[in-house]
């Protein structure tokens, strides 16, 4: 299992990460092309973009469980990354108002 203590400080802030034990092997970079990528100099994959949708998540996740070293977690900073707002919040602000 990933270790958010070991994670790469390449990774963006949020809920998945790739940590030191990644051997490059591509797998993630093709199962979730929109949220891993090389870190060409340090020949390592890391997350530079958080999925928002379930969709994204299903992906994000099928690339943790198809890594064969274990480097992906998804216990990141769940629901921290003031950066990455979850479009969800406020419903009462549409109109309710109004004179
Ligand atoms: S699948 Fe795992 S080992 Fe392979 S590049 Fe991605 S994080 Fe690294």
């Amino acid at each position: 299992m990933a270790n958010k203590d070991d994670k790469w400080e390449n990774n963006v802030p949020g809920k998945f990460y790739v940590d030191q034990q990644c051997i490059d092997c591509d797998l993630c970079r093709e199962t979730a092309p929109g949220f891993f990528t090389r870190h060409d100099d340090g020949g390592h994959s890391y997350v530079f973009k958080q999925p928002t949708t379930q969709e994204e998540i299903d992906q994000c996740m099928e690339a943790l469980e198809g890594c064969p070293v274990e480097a992906i977690g998804s216990d990141g900073d769940d629901g921290a990354a003031d950066s990455q707002s979850q479009a969800s919040a406020t419903p009462q602000a549409t109109g309710e108002a109004r004179s």
